[in-house]
């Protein structure tokens, strides 16, 4: 399971005087956990909003699926299989868990008339594939934090992600919010999908992670199997203090 999915490769971006990413390379392969780790302003979302297209880098290549890209637009990072939950989820508040989930494909068919049986089995059909139990009619601004995010990862697979991004998915968790979490990304993994585990918390790193990748002042400090690292070692590397 070490097919390469994406590559990205030399890339640099800079915002006017400021060197947001410089000279960073990064594979993702399906079937991996990455943590990409750094303190804030090292450069993570730049990465990110870069690998799915919404930034365009200064220099470097992107390749994804074995496609060139020197620049990607955000439809193309999205027929590749890339799919970023960002942390607002981007969901519509004020519809149901069914009709968030079923959204895509509804707009998609472009039916004048909702077929709310065939909301109902999208949305059942989405929930089955994280094991996750939600009251599809359940208005989506009055559901937690980690029920939103759940929606959002099955609107991601939906979508036939193949890579799927997180920036700082914990941050409006609970603890055991955290292991429901953690529990579907490694069911994700087990699917063949690739993770992009973006976070500054190394005990987190040290849980999920199958590769880690440290970025410092826009640099990539570090990128080894997690096995072999500790949390003081990534410390030093995120900030280069023992
Ligand atoms: P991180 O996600 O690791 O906290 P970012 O990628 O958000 O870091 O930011 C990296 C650097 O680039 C920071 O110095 C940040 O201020 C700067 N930066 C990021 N996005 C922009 C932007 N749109 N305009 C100007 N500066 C930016
Ligand atoms: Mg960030």
């Amino acid at each position: 399971m070490t097919e390469e999915l994406l590559r990205a490769e030399h890339i640099s971006k800079r915002f006017g005087g400021v060197v947001a990413l410089d000279d960073v390379s990064l594979t993702i392969r399906a079937g991996e956990i990455c943590c990409l780790v750094g303190e804030n302003g090292s450069g993570k979302s730049t990465l990110i909003k870069i690998i799915s297209g919404v930034y365009t880098p200064d220099e470097g290549d992107i390749y994804i699926n074995g496609h060139h890209y020197k620049r990607l637009t955000p439809i193309e990072a999205i027929h590749e299989g890339i799919q970023v939950i960002y942390q607002d989820f981007s969901l519509f508040p004020n519809l149901t868990v069914a009709e968030n989930i079923a959204i895509n494909e509804l707009l998609a068919s472009g039916k004048q008339i909702v077929d709310w049986k065939e909301v109902e089995q999208i949305a059942r059909e989405g929930l089955a594939k994280i094991n996750a139990s939600l009251p599809l009619d359940a208005v989506v601004e009055t559901l937690p934090a980690a029920d939103r995010q759940l929606i959002a990862i099955i609107k991601a697979l939906l979508a036939n992600a193949r890579i799927i991004i997180m920036d700082e998915p914990t941050t409006a968790l609970t603890q055991r919010e955290i292991q429901a979490l953690f529990n579907v990304i490694r069911e994700l993994k087990q699917r063949g999908l690739a993770i992009l585990f973006v976070s500054h918390k190394l005990n987190e790193v040290m849980e999920i992670a199958d590769r880690t990748v440290i970025f410092r002042n826009g640099k990539k400090v570090l990128d080894q199997e997690a096995a072999g690292l500790d949390i003081p070692t990534m410390a030093y590397y995120m900030t280069g203090r023992r």
